[in-house]
């Protein structure tokens, strides 16, 4: 115990603020405890725990968004369309961070409206009975409890094979703060969390790979629920590795490589870029800018491409480009393609979208 500390007397000490945590704090409340719940997430981060910071909420958000951004291409037959649809997970980001703390800020006035009071700071306890609290302006408030409740929740697990580095081998907590969608992953895990990430991460445009240890994806779970998930994987072409155990991972030429035992065979397995495509000229329109007898130069503004007469053909698409990837043609007529300043007719600008 600090000399000169002064505790402050509660009926029931509550740690953690997350779903478990508040639960129990409200329903205590209302049956007449005096409640204090600690919390290690500063004053910003709030109460919600991990689910409504780095759990459930983000990553329901983030499969609304996924979701939305399939139906864009998929409903094009139904007669939905909806040209040049991005995703940009950069605003994403921003808009997560006005559900949380309005989340948060719901979850707050649920204390102050059973006068349960929030205290952002770490705990450890010190005695049997009482507990310090690490504030964030660096001092210490002291708790002496009746009981207490211990809801500290769970962290993501980390692999010593796979170290994480936050930027290219990342924690659930990290693929939910992407800002950029990529264009490959692995997914170590084929539990609902990775499953989830999985499916919108496939939906936004990635090629996903998951390698899963035990011989089924989610193992806890029906096989009926799993054959359902396993099909939806699919038919995003998710590359599910089952009795794969993820044992390393080493940079090669610039790409990432997971070492992995794949049904007792060690197998290397590439994550490489989308390798050079061809991009379907059919139906782009490019000679419908053309009049009969007048030459048509194209040139490409912007984007992976390059053109062989009419002919528009993707070159190599970046490791980490951003996808859809945007293809932009410029046409004119008269002038030529040596003097396109010699023209007499606006150009015209054609932009494609290439999706994965
Ligand atoms: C990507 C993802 C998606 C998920 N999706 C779902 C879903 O759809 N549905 C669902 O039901 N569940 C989902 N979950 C699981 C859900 O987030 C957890 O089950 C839930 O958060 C557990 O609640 P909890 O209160 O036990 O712990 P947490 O929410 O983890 O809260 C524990 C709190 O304790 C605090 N704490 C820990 N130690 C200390 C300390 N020493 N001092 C002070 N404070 C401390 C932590 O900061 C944290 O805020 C998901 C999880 C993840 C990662």
């Amino acid at each position: 115990m600090v000399v000169g500390e002064v505790p402050e007397p509660v009926d029931l000490l509550v740690v953690g603020a997350g779903p478990g945590g508040y639960v129990a704090a409200v329903r205590a409340a209302e049956l007449g405890r005096r409640v204090v719940v600690v919390d290690r997430e500063g004053v910003e981060g709030g109460p919600g725990g991990a689910c409504l910071r780095v759990g459930c909420i983000p990553s329901k958000a983030l499969i609304e968004l996924a979701h939305a951004y399939e139906t864009t291409r998929t409903a094009a037959r139904a007669g939905l369309r909806v040209a040049g649809a991005e995703v940009d997970l950069g605003t994403f980001q921003g808009r997560r961070r006005e559900i949380v703390e309005k989340l948060g800020g719901g979850v707050g006035g649920l204390f102050e409206r059973h006068k349960i009071r929030y205290v952002a700071g770490e705990l450890t306890f010190s005695r049997p009975d009482r507990a310090a609290v690490a504030l964030a302006d660096g001092n210490s408030s002291f708790l002496e409890f009746k009981q207490a409740i211990v809801a500290t929740g769970s962290r993501p697990f980390e692999l010593p094979t796979l170290p994480v580095d936050g930027e290219r081998v990342l924690t659930s907590t990290g693929a939910l703060a992407l800002e950029e969608v990529p264009a490959t992953m692995a997914i170590v895990g084929g539990g609902y969390i990775g499953l989830e990430i999985g499916t919108y991460m496939a939906k936004l445009g990635t090629k996903v790979t998951v390698l899963e240890a035990m011989p089924r994806l989610l193992a806890t779970y029906d096989q009926d629920v799993a054959n359902l998930v396993g099909r939806s994987l699919k038919k995003r072409n998710v590359n599910v590795l089952t009795s794969a155990l993820a044992k390393g991972v080493k940079e090669k030429g610039g790409q990432l490589v997971v070492e992995a035992e794949v049904e007792g065979k060690t197998q290397q397995i590439n994550f490489p870029t989308i390798p050079d495509q061809k991009l379907n000229t059919k139906g782009i329109e490019l000679k419908a800018t053309s009049t009969a007898g007048v030459p048509v130069y194209y040139y490409v503004k912007e984007g992976p491409a390059a053109l062989n007469g009419n002919r528009l053909t993707l070159t190599k698409i970046p490791p980490r480009a951003k996808f859809p990837v945007k293809v932009t043609v410029v046409a004119w007529q008269y002038g030529s393609s040596v003097e396109p300043k010699l023209q007499t007719a606006e150009p015209v600008e054609r932009s494609f979208y290439l999706v994965k």
